[in-house]
């Protein structure tokens, strides 16, 4: 008996639309992005009920003619390819010729469009794929295209769809997004006839920044940017000692596409290890401009995938200009006002036209240019962090160190910047590190979850300068521990706190390696606060906290010093 046949045009096309159309916010992102691909200088888009009900995305773009309106909406056509080849010089959004006829065959679809040459529009009007009719209209110059009853058609797929609230932040999301990288044009948005933002065209990507985030948040933001010939990168990361309890704030860019890419953030999140707290998350609006021709991004329907040809030197270059951005931050930081110049002085610096559609762009390419371009990077960021000229006053509830300099007053915490000068110097030791032995040997008797944590790590310890055995159950013997962590006076308080704070920092970020781990969490159980220190030793740690790569926090992420201005205490007295 024969079993197989040839599924039906309406059910190829349900099912196609499944891969293109998971949700309202693909709708969305979709029809924004044919109005972006046509020129539009305006897009207004409107939806109720999370958009079940309706979607509308009205633009000023070219329009189309009526015989474009008709073959719109037909499978695989585009306006935008004529063959494989072009998909590696890609300008567009569009390509595949997938979303209008997907969005068409699950809903109810009307389209009006006028172009600007012809002395009318037209409309058409189409359920479940079906075209009901095509018919003259008195439009406007652009195309609306009103979507209705998502997925009346597919009620298995509607059962699918979440609450209206995750919904509506999916397409916020997506508006987010492609405003973001589309800041030229100006966007209206409407929900349930609240309008939910309203961004005109803007010049500089910092005025859509705070349109969309909000000035507060702007202000935590730093401005970066890098040209390796093939690759550009720019963007804004948080600034150190600014971090979210969500990953919300996160957005990257590719060739102006939102995409979503694990490698790329993983680097994000690296460059911040050492500043960032336990469970928090950095901000980060990250644009790289690609030359097509190393880029693939037809690897998902939604192309929210993108892949490189040369991944290695992409992400070399990226940790690159994101580590010089994060070291430069220095300055802003230690001089509140000078932080503000530089601020400033950043953002007119920037162009705008700098990631224009990478049609009129020459790119070189070869792999030697990449080569060249990963030789001119110097390692050695030079840091204009300075803490010479400091005066120190005097200690503060033996834990704070209290400064002058010439423009206001510096309070470092002793025991973070402790910590980060201990971190730093195990770090560049750690291959090679004396012991200290210990005059009797130590046994220290734990809870089996300590012990278990100490087992966990316990090769790695051995490998780090500490020499512990296991001597019964739950029982270890200590014999020595590294030199470089000073006079460690209890041992086996030592060991209880350090078991404490590294299960607190493990047992967020598994990622973390183990290593850096150890010697994060060895340090901060070293180093101890109320500590009554001379003024030669506080004159000396800030010396030392200067020498740092990264003075402004401790490698758990909290701030080794504050900053007041001397203006900002005058005001306070009312003096100004
Ligand atoms: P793609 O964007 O991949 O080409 P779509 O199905 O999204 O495929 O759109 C099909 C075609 O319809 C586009 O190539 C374009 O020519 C035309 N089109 C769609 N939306 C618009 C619009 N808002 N303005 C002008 N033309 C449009
Ligand atoms: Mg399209």
């Amino acid at each position: 008996m024969n079993k197989i046949q040839i599924l039906s045009q309406e059910v190829i096309n349900k099912i196609a639309a499944g891969e293109v159309i998971e949700r309202p916010s693909s709708i969305v992102k979709e029809l924004i992005e044919n109005s972006i691909d046509a020129q539009a200088t305006n897009i207004e888009i409107i939806f109720e009920q999370s958009g079940k009900n309706l979607i509308e995305v009205i633009d000023n773009g070219t329009g189309m003619s009526k015989q474009d309106l008709s073959l719109s909406i037909k499978r695989h056509a585009t306006s935008k390819i004529n063959d494989f080849n072009d998909l590696f010089n890609l300008s567009t959004f569009g390509f595949r010729g997938e979303a209008l006829p997907s969005i068409c065959s699950v809903s109810k679809l009307t389209i009006i469009t006028k172009q600007p040459e012809d002395i009318h529009g037209w409309e058409l009007y189409s359920e479940g794929g079906e075209i009901i009719y095509i018919k003259e209209s008195g439009a406007k110059n652009g195309t609306s295209v009103i979507v209705k009853d998502i997925f009346y058609n597919t009620p298995a797929r509607k059962k699918f769809l979440k609450s209206d609230y995750t919904e509506r932040s999916h397409i916020i999301r997506v508006i987010e997004e492609l405003s973001i990288s589309n800041y030229k044009i100006g966007f209206t948005v409407k929900s349930d006839n609240k309008i939910v933002l309203n961004s005109s065209p803007a010049n500089k990507i910092d005025e859509r920044i705070i349109d969309i985030l909000g000035q507060h948040m702007y202000d935590d933001l730093t401005y970066f940017e890098s040209d390796y010939d093939f690759l550009k990168t720019k963007g804004f990361l948080s600034k150190i000692g600014v971090s979210y309890p969500n990953n919300n704030i996160q957005y990257l860019f590719v060739n102006k596409r939102p995409v979503s890419n694990r490698m790329l953030i993983q680097i994000v999140y690296d460059i911040y290890r050492d500043s960032l707290e336990i469970n928090r998350h950095p901000a980060f609006i990250i644009m790289l401009d690609i030359n097509p021709a190393i880029l693939d991004v037809n690897v998902h329907p939604t192309k929210r995938l993108v892949k490189f040809s040369q991944e290695k030197e992409i992400t070399e270059l990226l940790k690159h200009s994101l580590r010089n951005c994060i070291t430069k931050q220095s300055i802003p930081v230690f001089k509140l006002e000078q932080a503000h110049y530089i601020n400033e002085k950043n953002t007119r610096e920037y162009t705008p036209d700098m990631f224009q559609t990478s049609k009129n762009k020459s790119y070189q390419i070869s792999s030697a240019g990449l080569v060249e371009a990963l030789k001119k990077i110097s390692q050695d960021s030079k840091k204009e962090f300075n803490l010479e000229n400091v005066q120190v006053i005097g200690q503060l509830y033996n834990t704070y160190i209290l400064c002058q300099t010439s423009t206001g007053l510096l309070i470092i915490d002793q025991h973070a910047a402790n910590e980060r000068i201990l971190y730093e110097k195990f770090l560049a030791k750690r291959n090679n590190l004396n012991q200290q032995r210990l005059l009797f040997t130590q046994i220290i008797q734990l809870t089996p979850h300590e012990s278990t944590v100490l087992k966990n790590f316990l090769d790695i310890l051995n490998e780090l300068g500490f020499e512990i055995r296991e001597f019964g159950i739950n029982t270890f013997a200590i014999y020595s521990y590294p030199e470089i962590l000073g006079e460690i006076g209890n041992i086996n308080d030592f060991i209880k706190n350090f078991i404490n704070i590294l299960t607190e920092d493990t047992s967020q970020k598994p990622v973390l390696e183990k290593h850096e781990t150890i010697i994060k969490s060895a340090c901060r159980a070293a180093v101890k606060a109320h500590d009554k220190i001379s003024n030669e030793e506080m004159i000396s740690l800030i010396q030392e906290l200067n020498n740092c790569s990264q003075p402004l926090c401790c490698p758990h992420g909290r701030p080794t010093m504050v900053y007041i201005t001397i203006d900002e205490i005058a005001k306070k007295f009312k003096r100004q």
